[in-house]
């Protein structure tokens, strides 16, 4: 029986978690390289696919035309159609093009089932649909419009909601109710949604809880005496309550998996029990997901390797082996059939400015802002515009690839290697703060790399 094709992956993110999982059910003997937490660990909560930016051209959330609200799967047909550079024309194009969207439709629900079986073990999940949106508030009471997203905001959907209770807790660092409360109000209007009564819930917890951070709570909330003594309260405050009224907490039901907990606090209210998304500075969403996803990889087999990956080592013609530096700060080197590489954009470490000027960080390879230019060798700055809130160049700047993700000098033009695949941030032609398409491109796009990498492998690294 031949041995089976060897795949390293250097990203413990979403595309490279994915990238590994896939290639693991694909038959692939799995190794993967992670230097730290990147992007993944920072999510709010949703897993955009086609996530509508309300007022926005881009992925917006009404059709101008018909004055109805779009469904993901209307807004993943437009990104593929009109979005050229973008990682799901490149993905999908060809079925785009035949105006057969709902092929990238249906392998979209592949992965995000696959992705929610995988989770599933590790106390988390993904809800949703690209048939349908769900309103998911944040902490300031902005709405999110939303197809996936994970256990804890999922259950929070505002186009379901007769009643609100919006819940604080005496202590921890958060909005004044009343203006988040307004914030939701004047969002539901703009959204053309009915006015949802919604009151204000304060809730003490005991003295010794620390109530620093939503971080520190949650920490302190996967402890069943502190579980108990939230549930507590929340209790005592319920008199009143309906049984159709959602109570919204903040993102603090643990760093662990916040299903038991929702189960706990449904029970002690009576009524529904959702978080809110999170937002700056908060993250518990995403830390809970960048630990789900290692305990995935560990359950799929996949072997981990701490340390920072520095090159790819030519052997007989091909890449065969990834290079890194492991945490003792030795070079060790992984034979390899197939490399994806899953390294984020700056924040992960993916690209750095290096010497004055922007570079990719492993292989140099070229980067491309979403029209084109070239972003490498030049300072950052050149690719930042002056307003804030203008769409910059280099935020949605990458790697170009052929159709099956491998890594280009120019656009259209031959793989830098048969053997090299590239996923999530690291792809040009998105910027996931403005196009809310960041954890589904992760998804897709790590699937897609791995497919396409133990097939090469499979075929002997020639396609
Ligand atoms: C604050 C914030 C909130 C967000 N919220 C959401 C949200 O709610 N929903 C959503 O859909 N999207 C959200 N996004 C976008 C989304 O998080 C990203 O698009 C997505 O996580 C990218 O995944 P990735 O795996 O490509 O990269 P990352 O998660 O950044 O992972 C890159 C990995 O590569 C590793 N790495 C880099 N270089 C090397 C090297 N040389 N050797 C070894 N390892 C290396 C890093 O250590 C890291 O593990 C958010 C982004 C941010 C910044």
């Amino acid at each position: 029986m031949a041995a089976p094709p060897r795949v390293a992956i250097v990203g413990g993110g979403l595309a490279g978690a994915a990238a590994a999982l896939e290639a693991v059910r694909q038959g692939a003997e799995v190794m993967l390289v992670s230097a730290a937490s990147g992007a993944t660990a920072l999510g709010w909560g949703s897993l955009d696919v086609a996530g509508a930016v309300p007022g926005s051209r881009r992925l917006r959330w009404r059709a101008p035309l018909r004055e109805a609200p779009l469904s993901g799967a209307d807004r993943l047909a437009i990104l593929i159609g009109t979005f050229a550079t973008h990682p799901y024309a490149v993905l999908f194009g060809r079925d785009a093009a035949r105006g057969d969207a709902a092929a990238a439709a249906e392998q979209v629900k592949q992965a995000v089932e696959d992705l929610d079986r995988a989770l599933q073990p590790h106390g988390l999940g993904v809800e949703g649909s690209l048939d349908e949106n769900r309103l998911l508030a944040d902490p300031h009471g902005n709405v999110r419009v939303c197809d996936y997203a994970f256990t804890g905001a999922a259950g929070g959907n505002l186009a379901e909601v007769p009643e609100i209770a919006w819940v604080t807790l005496a202590g921890l660092p958060a909005d004044p109710a009343s203006v988040a409360l307004g914030r939701l109000a004047a969002e539901r209007a703009a959204l053309g949604l009915s006015p949802a009564p919604a009151r204000s819930v304060e809730l003490r917890l005991p003295e010794g809880l620390a109530l620093e951070s939503v971080a520190r709570l949650a920490a302190e909330l996967d402890r069943p005496d502190a579980l108990a003594a939230l549930c507590q309260v929340a209790k005592e405050a319920r008199a009143g309550s309906s049984a159709g009224r959602m109570w919204l907490f903040p993102p603090v039901l643990g760093l662990e998996s916040p299903a038991p907990k929702l189960a706990a606090l449904r029970e002690s209210v009576g009524s529904p029990v959702a978080e809110t998304l999170a937002a700056v500075p908060d993250a518990t969403p995403g830390y809970r997901l960048q630990r789900a996803l290692a305990a995935a990889l560990d359950a799929a087999g996949v072997r981990r390797y701490a340390g920072r990956a520095t090159n790819l080592a030519v052997r007989e013609g091909r890449i065969g082996a990834l290079g890194y530096t492991n945490e003792q700060g030795d070079a060790v080197e992984i034979d390899a059939d197939a490399v994806v590489l899953a390294t984020g954009r700056f924040l992960a470490g993916g690209l750095r400015e290096e010497g004055g000027v922007v570079a990719e960080s492993i292989l140099g390879l070229p980067l491309y802002d979403g029209k084109g230019a070239r972003v490498d060798g030049r300072p950052a700055q050149a690719s930042v515009r002056r307003r804030y809130l203008d769409a910059h160049p280099l935020f949605g700047a990458g790697v170009v690839t052929d159709a099956r993700l491998r890594p280009v000098n120019a656009p259209g033009g031959p793989p830098v290697a048969p053997n090299v695949f590239a996923a999530g941030d690291l792809l040009t032609g998105f910027d996931a703060a403005r196009d809310r398409t960041g954890l589904g491109v992760a998804l897709m796009t790590g699937v897609a790399a791995a497919r396409n990498a133990v097939q090469g492998a499979k075929r002997g690294g020639l396609s």
